[in-house]
Formats: structure tokens, C-alpha cells, sequence
């Protein structure tokens, strides 16, 4: 009796599971430890939000099998919400899908588009559902190395040719997870052209297009011309509205693709449920305040960070967008080194940066969606706990 295919016994533990068997060891010990490695932010979902579900749950038709493509009211949210934030016009028919959180899409898209053998480009370090479900979809992810030196972003030119004409499809995300990265629209329009050039289909991960910092506007790739016709973008009230366990994202773009990816859907799932579907457009049809509010607690989280980790040596930049902080770990140290001291010794778990891929090794992410007296606690323990040798970590 064989308990897992080969599919599913070649996939290594999600790394945050992995995380969080240890963390959970730890407060067992007694150990008040504070974890910044995970993305889920601590602010609540905005009351009226949560209003809303509470009112269309008491209509009995809002809780019967929801339609596969999502609700009228939702596709329609989404698409003025595109024609105001981005200029871009959707047919909320054919070029907007609801999903259940953008991860299910995301994973869903690979079998929609990808056979087996075929190459799928992945920035590295990312997001693993990118890799992971290439992985069990039986395709080869090839990792598009993101250094500080390239400004995270691929380059295109490096892609062997034999590589590029396997792709099928290439992940972008910006603001980026973990690196924090921000982008402006030349390079998804550099992106597109690669793509139409080969042939290869792009998924945008725009999960924290909205969690941005100060004046800076992330742009969508279907602002790039000619991106119709081969990009697909996700998006996310998780990050954006506190809503992370809510489940309920939605993919727009390129209909066929959108198509494809509702083939799958309509075989695995039956969509979100209707009252979040609505919940979730009235929070997109809602103003900004409380999206503007929420980036400024973000900001001012990251000067924190920044602050204390520049008492260690450690030298940070303030990012335009995410929630994260992307540091180098202090010489001489590999990742996992570093995250392992700054855990034994100050009781905060910081994620190692090749947890998002092999060229994350060297680097570190820490979260700041955490309260921000933790935070503050997090780092005063970081700069006063972590034993210093010589003045030098
Ligand atoms: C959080 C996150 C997601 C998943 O968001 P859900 O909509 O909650 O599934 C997708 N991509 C990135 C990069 C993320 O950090």
C-alpha cells in the first residue's frame, strides 16, 4: 500500500508548516516568542465589511451553490475597480473570475495551462505556490534569479532559448513576496513583449497591489500594451483588507486563459461562497481611507525595523510597497545561521530568505504585520539580546 503518489511524496512540507511546528515547541517551553515570519496581517477586517456579510448571510439564496465564475455583483466590483484605479476596461464576463483567495488560482492556473514537461519561469526567491504547484502538476519550474544588483526584476536576456521556447508561463510579483520589491511599468511592458515574443502566457501576482508606501502607485500589467492578449493578473482582498481567512480573490486578464482556468475550477471547486463574493464588492467599491490608514501603520512599522536592525548592522532599505522587510543577514552568516540565533537568543523568528528559493540564501524576510508593540519588543530584544562579539554580530 503506497500512502501518497510520487507527485505528492517529491513535494518537501510547506515551509511555514515547518515554522510553525517549531514555534508552537517553543511556547510550550515557555518561550514568549514573537514570529514575524508569516503574512497575515494583525489588523482587523474593517467593520463595515464584516456588516455586510452579516446582512446578505440572511438571505436564503445568497447561501445556495454559488455560480462557478463568481457573482455579477463581484465581477463587476472588480472591473470598476480596474477602470478607476488603472484605466483598464474588463468584461466582467469573460475577463474576471472569482476565486477562492488568489492562491487557489494560482495553483489552479498551472494544470490549466502546463503539461507535464513543460517549463514554467519563476522569479527566485518567491512565492513557493509557484513552484510547488508546477511541481505537482508534473512541469519544470526554472528559477529567474532576483538580486539587489537587477533591482529584483528577470533578466529576460539570460533565459537559455531551448528554455524559453518549453515556457508555457512566467510568475511576476510586484509588490514582491519577500523581497518587497516594486516595480514601474516599463518593466511589466519589457515582460510582455518577452512573453508575446515566446509565446508565454504571464501571471501577475498583484496580492499586495494596493499595500503600498507613500506616494508610489503599483501599476497593473494590464496597463502594458498588448498585455490582453497574454497576461493574466490576481488579486486579493487578503492583504489589502485585512481578510486574509476570508478566502476570496479574483483573477482578470486574457479571457482565454481566464477560460482554461475556469475549467479547472468548475471540475475542483464550486467558488466562494456568495456572501463573501458580495461582502468582498462592497469593499472594493468602498473609498481608500481605511487601505491609506492601514498603509501609514505599515510604514511606520518599517522604520522600526529598519531602526533596529541598523543597531545590529544591519543595513535595510524602506521598501515603496508590501509588508515586508528584506535585509541582508550580517557577514559571515548563511540564512539559516542567522534566523537561528536571532530565535535562541531573542525568541523572534525571523523566515530565512531561501525559503522562497535557493537565491534567497543570504538575505532574511521579517513581516511587520504583527501589533506594533511586539514589534518594538521584537526588536529591542534583537538589538539588546543577540549576543554582539567584538561589536560585530
Ligand atoms: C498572501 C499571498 C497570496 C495569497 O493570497 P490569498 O488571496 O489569501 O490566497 C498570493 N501571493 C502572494 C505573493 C502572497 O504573499
Amino acid at each position: 500500500m503506497q500512502y501518497s503518489s510520487r507527485r505528492v511524496a517529491q513535494i518537501p512540507p510547506y515551509v511555514f508548516a515547518e515554522m510553525n511546528k517549531k514555534k508552537a515547541r517553543m511556547i510550550q517551553e515557555g518561550v514568549d516568542v514573537i514570529d514575524l515570519g508569516i503574512g497575515d496581517p494583525d489588523l482587523p477586517t474593517p467593520r463595515p465589511i464584516v456588516d455586510k456579510l452579516i446582512e446578505e448571510m440572511q438571505d436564503p439564496a445568497n447561501l445556495k451553490y454559488p455560480s462557478f465564475i463568481g457573482c455579477a455583483e463581484f465581477r463587476k466590483a472588480v472591473a470598476d475597480f480596474y477602470g478607476r484605479e488603472y484605466g483598464v476596461a474588463l468584461d466582467p464576463d469573460t475577463e474576471v473570475l472569482a476565486l477562492i483567495g488568489s492562491k487557489e488560482g494560482i495553483a489552479h492556473l498551472i494544470p490549466a495551462l502546463v503539461d507535464p514537461g513543460d517549463v514554467v519561469l519563476v522569479p527566485d526567491p518567491s512565492y513557493p505556490v509557484y513552484r510547488m504547484a508546477t511541481e505537482i502538476a508534473g512541469g519544470e519550474p526554472y528559477g529567474m534569479p532576483l538580486t539587489a544588483e537587477n533591482r529584483y526584476e528577470p533578466r529576460f536576456d539570460t533565459i537559455p532559448k531551448e528554455t524559453a521556447e518549453r515556457a508555457k508561463l512566467m510568475f511576476l510579483n510586484y509588490p514582491g513576496n519577500p523581497t518587497a520589491a516594486t516595480v514601474d511599468l516599463d518593466c511589466f511592458e519589457r515582460a510582455v513583449s518577452f512573453g508575446r515574443a515566446h509565446g508565454i502566457a504571464i501571471a501577475h501576482d498583484s496580492a499586495y497591489g494596493m499595500v503600498t508606501i507613500g506616494d508610489y502607485k503599483a501599476p497593473s500589467i494590464l496597463q502594458a500594451a498588448g498585455a490582453k492578449e497574454i497576461a493574466i493578473e490576481f488579486g486579493s482582498l487578503s492583504k489589502t483588507y485585512n481578510m486574509t481567512g476570508w478566502r476570496i480573490g479574483y483573477a482578470v486578464g486574457n479571457s482565454r486563459l481566464i477560460k482554461s482556468l475556469s475549467v479547472i475550477k468548475s471540475n475542483m471547486d464550486s467558488g466562494p461562497f456568495t456572501p463573501i463574493q458580495k461582502a468582498a464588492a462592497f469593499a472594493l467599491n468602498g473609498d481608500k481611507e481605511t487601505i491609506v490608514a492601514h498603509n501609514r501603520i505599515y510604514r511606520e512599522r518599517m522604520d522600526v525595523v529598519i531602526e533596529g536592525l541598523a543597531a545590529i548592522g544591519v543595513r535595510a532599505e524602506a521598501p515603496r510597497g508590501s509588508f515586508f522587510i528584506w535585509a541582508k543577514v550580517p557577514q559571515g552568516y548563511t540564512s539559516a545561521a542567522f534566523a537561528a540565533r536571532v530565535l535562541e537568543e531573542a525568541g523572534v523568528i525571523v523566515t530565512p530568505g531561501p525559503a522562497f528559493g535557493p537565491a534567497g540564501e543570504g538575505y532574511f524576510r521579517i513581516s511587520v504585520s504583527v501589533p506594533g508593540d511586539r514589534l518594538e519588543e521584537a526588536m529591542n530584544r534583537i538589538r539588546h539580546q543577540l549576543k554582539f562579539d567584538g561589536g560585530q554580530l
